[in-house]
């Protein structure tokens, strides 16, 4: 059934689905917010966020969502639990098919962001979710008390994860596939002089063990240089080798590039090639990434979407 026409619709409710929420929402436009699986995105899978301007002892990463979500219900958002599977931009009002029902809208901004990347080595599907293999040791690290288990990757978000789990585990294996970290020099200062975290450098992981017994028994990995291959006696298994962009229901309306990030239009960093369509957050960016940097992108999204309706009666 088709709904009355909405000035806004903003999807995602991560630091830019919210952030073009408060500002819409203080410029009166009653935005509606599709949340979709996830939450307040990312950052709730975090703990300490110590980057995020204003914040010099550091804010907790569920804490900030969860204000970012208050402050949005405070200016009049409302919030609706649905999942976008199409949309149809080629004529106004736009339209966006949930399960449930079909939306129209003047004006939407895509916050999609975007989920972790897993290796697709035997035994990791199998295990994945309450069975030891994991992308969030925020979630699951408390588990894992007193255990040896491994992180895969080599950024930060990497060195984050085995950092987090030194509170819990005996031994951090890091297990990453070239002899030198990508992640940012104070934090992987930090990771490779823990003594609770044991660098597995230039390998690969090659199999999760323990499918039979429905728990992870080891992690198989090989040395890229050698050949050499060893199983790491771990209960635990945490990918955080990077992330998967959200924008399939939209591939086909916008232009997206190889790694299917959207591709905004020429001279600005949130406008697509459709008037009235934005698109904000790590959806629309590989380079930058951050928390504070989405919100950026969320602002300037609200922004547009308001010259935008401004300038078309909205
Ligand atoms: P990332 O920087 O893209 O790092 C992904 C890591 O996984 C790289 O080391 C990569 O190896 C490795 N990798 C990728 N595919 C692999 C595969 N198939 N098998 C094995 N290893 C694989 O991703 P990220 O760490 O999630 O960080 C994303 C962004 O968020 C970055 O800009 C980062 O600075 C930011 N971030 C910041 C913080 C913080 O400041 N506290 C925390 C988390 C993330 P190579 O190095 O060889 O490419």
């Amino acid at each position: 059934m088709a709904s009355s026409v909405e000035n806004i619709v903003i999807i995602g409710t991560g630091c830019a689905g919210l952030t073009a929420a408060v500002y819409t929402a203080r410029a009166n436009l009653a935005p509606l917010v599709l949340e979709g699986a996830m939450p307040g995105g990312q950052l709730t899978t975090t703990s300490e966020v110590e980057n995020f301007p204003g914040f010099p002892e550091g804010v907790d990463g569920f804490q900030l969502m969860d204000n970012l979500r208050k402050q949005a219900a405070k200016f009049g958002t409302r919030f609706e639990q649905a999942r976008v599977e199409s949309v149809d931009f080629s004529a106004r009002p736009f339209k966006l098919r949930t399960g449930e029902r079909e939306l129209l809208a003047k004006t939407v901004i895509i916050a999609t962001g975007a989920s972790p990347r897993l290796t697709g080595v035997p035994g990791e599907k199998e295990l994945y979710g309450g069975k030891g293999v994991t992308t969030c040791a925020t979630c699951d690290g408390a588990f894992y008390r007193n255990m040896d288990v491994a992180v895969i990757g080599g950024g930060d978000s990497a060195c984050e994860e085995a950092l987090f789990l030194t509170r819990f585990a005996r031994r951090i294996y890091l297990v990453h596939r070239r002899d030198s970290l990508r992640a940012s020099k104070i934090m992987a200062g930090r990771t490779t002089t823990h003594p609770k975290i044991q660098m597995v450098w230039d390998s690969v992981p090659v199999e999760v063990q323990g499918v039979a017994a429905g728990a992870v028994s080891g992690l198989k990995v090989r040395n890229v240089k050698t050949g050499v291959e060893q199983v790491l006696p771990v209960k635990g298994v945490f990918m955080a080798i990077g992330h998967v962009p959200n924008t399939q229901p939209f591939a086909q309306a916008l232009d997206v590039d190889e790694n299917g990030y959207f591709r905004p239009a020429a001279g600005s960093q949130v406008k697509t090639k459709v008037p009235g369509v934005y698109v904000a957050g790590d959806c629309a960016d590989h380079v930058y990434r951050q928390a504070v940097t989405a919100a950026g992108m969320g602002c300037q999204a609200a922004i547009e979407a308001e010259r935008w309706l401004a300038g078309h009666g909205g």
